[in-house]
């Protein structure tokens, strides 16, 4: 397949060009009109399915060393686009070697099973997180309906950043988190169908999600004291203090490291689960000393041990509660373990993965809220910051 060669400064800009012709001229830009564009979309599905059918006799971990891609890279960006065939030719050559060849292997029935291991070793330089013989980290999901689902969300490029710029992208979000919202038995208040403050939206990661929460707590608590009449509380930011367990993901204390408030982590108990004692003394201690406490994250199923922290305690000390589930809440919708997330109903918010159980492709992190207008409100109020 050879396209014609039209370079960036080829095209003349100063033409006048009707909105309808612009797809048309992108596809001029990067050489590839409909016709090519099947071609190689066919040829990359081809090149996915063989992927996934022969991803266990991978080598799961890869044996290259840092900076390995550096010398095999050119030291810029090409002057002129090349013609799919040939980027095609560089996932193979580049990102996953060995495709092709692990298929002729098996094609050749595997004659020496150690001599193909050794040598697939030298070929991987990905870390295969699908493969059935992963273990490490965490899941992270994946499956066709969601490839497919990525195909079309990346063809109809649409930006959803308000309800106008493109009404189904929001109403379809707003569908989906409320009947996923109702599989994990969220309160009613957490939905968009009670008609109340509540709702959810889908973030890229749980790391961004517990950050989203702080800054509107922090901006909650901004509000709330330097409107109070005591002078001494006139600028708080340096003295709000947020809480987690020690066992907490590092994304918590990074969040506040973000947010610009100090982040204590407390010890939990011998289940590693932060019990509302703890917090409340931590408390105590912390009003004593002239610190503002302002947010809690508790997790349901930790990172490290799938620990769950006692947030029905938690949830009777007034500060905003974040839930982080990021792990384990997918479980919540079997009813035999509905039962973990009970007192989710004093929480402010709660957050999940469907990136990691659901076999949704990241990034897809869902989050909730029991009023919306927190978060709305901090584009509002963050000139009150010092
Ligand atoms: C994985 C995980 C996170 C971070 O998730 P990202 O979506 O990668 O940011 C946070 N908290 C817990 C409990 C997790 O397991």
């Amino acid at each position: 397949m050879e396209f014609g060669h039209i370079t960036l400064r080829q095209i003349d800009f100063k033409t006048k060009i009707q909105s309808s012709d612009q797809f048309p001229l992108f596809c001029a830009l990067v050489k590839m009109d409909s016709k090519q564009f099947r071609e190689a979309a066919k040829q990359l599905v081809d090149y996915i399915c063989d992927y996934h059918d022969n991803i266990r006799d991978r080598d799961v971990l890869p044996a290259v060393q840092p900076y390995f891609l550096e010398k095999q890279m050119p030291g810029s960006a090409p002057e002129n686009g090349e013609p799919w065939t040939s980027v095609f030719n560089d996932i193979e050559k580049l990102i996953m070697p060995g495709v092709n060849k692990v298929m002729k292997q098996r094609q050749e029935h595997m004659r020496t099973e150690q001599k193909i291991f050794k040598g697939r070793m030298k070929l991987e330089r990905m870390t295969h997180w699908h493969s059935p013989r992963f273990h490490a980290y965490f899941p992270t999901a994946s499956s066709y309906p969601a490839i497919l689902a990525d195909m079309l969300s990346g063809a109809l490029g649409c930006v959803g950043f308000s309800w106008i710029s493109s009404p189904i992208c929001t109403e379809l979000e707003m569908s989906m988190m409320d009947w996923l919202g109702k599989m994990l038995h969220l309160p009613s208040e957490f939905l968009f169908s009670s008609h109340g403050k509540g709702g959810g939206v889908i973030q890229e990661a749980a790391s961004e999600s517990t950050l989203i929460c702080m800054l509107a707590a922090r901006s909650r608590a901004i509000t709330k004291y330097s409107s109070s009449s005591s002078p001494k509380n006139k600028s708080p930011l340096n003295k709000l203090v947020a809480y987690c367990s020690t066992q907490a993901h590092s994304s918590v204390e990074k969040a506040a490291l973000l947010s610009a408030v100090k982040i204590r982590s407390l010890d939990p108990d011998t289940n590693l689960s932060l019990r509302g004692e703890t917090l409340e003394r931590a408390i105590k201690d912390d009003r004593e000393k002239g610190l503002i406490p302002f947010f809690v994250a508790a997790s349901l199923g930790t990172t490290n041990s799938c620990a769950f922290d006692n947030i029905i305690e938690i949830g009777q000390i007034y500060i905003w509660l974040h839930i982080d589930a990021a792990y384990a809440g997918s479980a919540f919708i079997c009813p035999e373990y509905r039962h973990y997330l009970n007192g989710v109903d004093k929480a402010d918010s709660f957050n999940m993965n469907p990136h990691k159980w659901l076999l949704v492709n990241s990034d897809c992190s869902a989050l909730w809220f029991v009023s919306l207008f927190k978060i709305i409100d901090l584009n509002t109020n963050i000139s009150n910051l010092d």
